[in-house]
């Protein structure tokens, strides 16, 4: 039998994992207008290239990295820059953007480097190349690939893994595209263990997804010179899997903090950076299009969708069919676990929009009451911690005490709440604790 890997706590959606399932790509058309936020990384927002009125093409640069963090970005269309200007945001506040008006030429800029063999690449170059391309580490954590590798060119990963999990419902982009492109991705992983200086690589995939892994090994057997030390781990279907801590502690099986994976010389990437890499170093391309899955109430076509970076959500929505409804009651971005719910829908996809769902009046209620002290939330916690714990020594506002219990060690994966029969407000109270005591969560560029 195959061994699987796991963590301790977490959630079994076995039963919920048809609602994503892996499916072929569509490409939705190019809007007549894109939105591209300044910041769709950690660290500081990226410095403006273009002026008012100028004329782009598609994957040339509009703003470049200022610092550490950063991350350069590109435009997804080619056409006039129509407003720089503070915008909408998912996140509810307005962001610094770009405007560019699709003149629907998509005429494609030439201006980036390519390498005629990666396989001669320093490590630095690779950084390089991740860096101009605008490429994240991890989509759901914002991470920029170059600044993550470049954590390593000092001291050499002891382990990389490619993570291709997937383990909220409203969640499938990931592994569609590692089926939809997988000889570029193991490529891309080849390109990634180069300049981390990792012994091995070892992709990491659910078990219900064996036909992918089939697909990566058949790859791995057909070229054992390029792909020595390469391998595939199945891991099991847990919510939530997917986030790279969890990865290196199923993987390693040992404590580890999500501060502590570069310094444990600990490398995890997304299939998406594998991908990305991949085009950048061969041909050139920025990452300015990605796949976001659509699902939920109201939407005709749910599935996968390839879309402009910069394509408002309303504009995506239409594309699948959206037939909102008097029981429409929330659209959220980044899943159904993790996600956060949209005050409006003329706010654009970004480098870290997963998927969207639309969620209606059969979604639970979110109604607090008093904890009846269970512990399910202290059962299923991955990072196990004791929520209710923390949420009790907030409410009494002794933020000393919150911070014995650690919860700047928190990965907000939305267990402990999915769990709580009286809908305490845990993230509310973890997040506020993690910002208020003395143990306050650092932002943690190398996860
Ligand atoms: S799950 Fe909810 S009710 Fe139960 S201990 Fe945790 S906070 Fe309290
Ligand atoms: S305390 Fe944090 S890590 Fe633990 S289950 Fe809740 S959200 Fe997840």
């Amino acid at each position: 039998m195959t061994k699987r890997y796991t963590f301790s706590g977490g959630l079994d959606f076995s039963s919920e994992l048809n609602r994503s399932a892996v499916s072929a790509s569509t490409a939705v058309p190019a809007p007549a207008v894109v939105t591209v936020p300044l910041s769709m990384h950690h660290g500081k927002p990226a410095r403006i290239l273009v002026r008012l009125g100028e004329y782009v093409k598609k994957g040339q640069p509009i703003a470049d990295a200022d610092g550490r963090g950063s991350c350069n970005v590109h435009s997804s269309v080619s056409g006039r820059v129509s407003a720089i200007d503070s915008l909408p945001h998912h996140s509810g506040r307005l962001e610094q953007s770009i405007r560019i008006e699709n003149n629907g030429l998509d005429s494609s800029w030439d201006g980036a480097r390519l390498s005629s063999d990666w396989r001669e690449c320093a490590p630095d170059e690779v950084a390089a190349f991740a860096r101009d391309a605008g490429i994240l580490a991890d989509d759901r954590c914002g991470v920029p690939l170059g600044f993550f590798l470049d954590a390593f060119v000092s001291h050499k990963a002891e382990n990389l893994f490619i993570n291709l999990c997937e383990s909220d419902p409203a969640e499938s982009a990931r592994r569609s595209l590692a089926v939809a492109r997988t000889a570029d991705m193991v490529a891309g992983a080849a390109i990634i263990r180069k300049a981390t200086g990792a012994p091995s690589c070892i992709f990491c995939i659910s078990e219900s997804d064996r036909d992918l892994s089939a697909s990566v090994n058949q790859i791995l057997e057909s070229n054992t010179d390029m792909y020595t030390g390469f391998s595939v781990a199945t891991m099991k279907n847990r919510f939530p899997q997917d986030i790279d801590v969890l990865i290196a502690r199923a993987m390693l099986k040992r404590e580890i903090r999500s501060c502590s994976l570069a310094e444990n010389g600990i490398a995890v990437v997304g299939s998406e950076a594998c991908v990305n890499l991949f085009d950048a170093v061969m041909k050139g391309q920025a990452f300015c299009e990605r796949l976001v899955s659509v699902s939920g109430a109201g939407i005709v076509n749910p599935g996968v969708y390839s879309v402009r970076i910069g394509t408002s959500v309303a504009y995506l929505l239409s594309v699948c069919g959206f037939r909102p409804s008097d029981d429409t009651v929330k659209v959220a971005v980044g899943g159904l676990m993790r996600g956060t719910a949209l005050s409006e829908l003329d706010v654009p996809v970004t480098r870290e929009t997963t998927s969207i769902i639309v969620l209606d009046k059969s979604f639970p209620a979110e109604q607090e009451e008093w904890c009846i002290r269970c512990g399910a939330c202290s059962d299923v916690c991955p990072m196990r911690l004791t929520p209710e714990r923390i949420a009790a020594s907030v409410r009494r506002r002794d933020f000393s005490s919150a911070a014995e219990f650690h919860p700047d060690y928190c990965i907000m994966c939305g267990a402990c709440a999915y769990v709580c029969p009286s809908r305490v407000n845990l993230l509310n109270y973890i997040g506020f604790a993690a910002h208020t005591t003395a143990s306050v969560k650092k932002v943690d560029y190398v996860r």
